[in-house]
């Protein structure tokens, strides 16, 4: 029988279990699958945690997800065409949920499509190599730490591209009495309150980190630097800070 192996349960990997679900129900032979993921529950990026750095196996953390995130994408542009908003909520909901919304929406998908029986979690793929005939895949199994290997036809990558931070060294960072931080591991802005912030960054969740540091302190001195920052994005901070400013106020999850 063929074998498939999906590395990682985020959106991606679950959608691609998904769609071999729908092959069966359909009465489709679908090939013998297992999926690898080294969180220990499925969702990908969307499956808050408040670690950082590494989790309790040493394992660098992937997640990127802070705490009071919404989306920054209409829900009406996100919406899998197999699963509409209101067949899961079961009623209307606006068009910019918070994090908790999408994520039980992704999960809600996969739930009704009964496909967590494929995944193997706290599994990390190590390597993969293509031997000319099939993939030798390799994977440590967090828990007990052991490793293993099985090869398979197919090797689908659905690891996601939003886990490793990347942060440029400046001129003054070493002397630099403050905490430096990169977005990776941002999860509240509660740390900075009564702080002067520096935001380096030029895209979607910058706008929203600076939101939230705004949001959650009496008096701040954001400077943005921002680079490569499109005009469209700097109106955005301006006009959105400008209704924080007004407001000084959030409504949290
Ligand atoms: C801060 C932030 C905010 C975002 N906001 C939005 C938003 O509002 N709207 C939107 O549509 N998108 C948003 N995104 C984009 C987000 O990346 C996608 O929504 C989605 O999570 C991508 O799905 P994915 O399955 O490709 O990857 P991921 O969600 O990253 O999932 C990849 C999975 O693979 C696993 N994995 C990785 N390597 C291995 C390995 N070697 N072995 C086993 N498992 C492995 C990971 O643990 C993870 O579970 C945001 C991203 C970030 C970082």
């Amino acid at each position: 029988m063929t074998k498939v192996a999906i590395i990682g349960s985020g959106p991606c990997g679950l959608s691609i279990l998904r769609a071999f679900q729908q092959a069966e129900e359909k009465g489709q032979k679908i090939p013998e699958i297992v999926c690898y993921e080294k969180q220990e529950d499925w969702g990908g990026l969307w499956n808050y945690s408040w670690r950082t750095g590494s989790d309790q196996y040493g394992d660098p953390v992937p997640n990127s997800m802070y705490r009071y995130l919404w989306s920054n994408g209409p829900k009406e542009c996100l919406e899998f065409a197999d699963y509409s908003f209101d067949e899961h909520f079961n009623q209307p909901i606006p068009s910019f949920p918070p994090r908790e919304v999408l994520y039980d929406y992704i999960l809600g998908r996969a739930k009704k499509a009964n496909i967590k029986k494929y995944i193997q979690f706290n599994t990390t793929v190590t390597e993969a190599k293509f031997n000319g005939n099939q993939f030798e895949v390799a994977v440590l199994n967090k828990k007990d730490n052991t490793i293993s290997s099985s090869n398979y036809d197919y090797l689908i990558v659905a690891s996601g591209h939003f886990s490793v931070p990347y942060i440029p060294e400046y001129t003054g960072m070493k002397s630099f009495p403050g905490r430096i931080l990169h977005g990776h591991d941002f999860r509240d802005a509660e740390e900075f309150r009564n702080k002067d912030v520096i935001v380096l960054g030029s895209s979607y969740s910058v706008v929203e980190m600076i939101l939230h540091v705004l949001m959650n302190v009496v008096y701040l001195m954001a400077i943005i630097v921002a680079v490569q920052m499109s005009v469209v994005y700097q109106m955005e901070i301006i006009v959105r800070v400008q209704i924080v400013q007004g407001h000084q106020m959030v409504q949290h999850m």
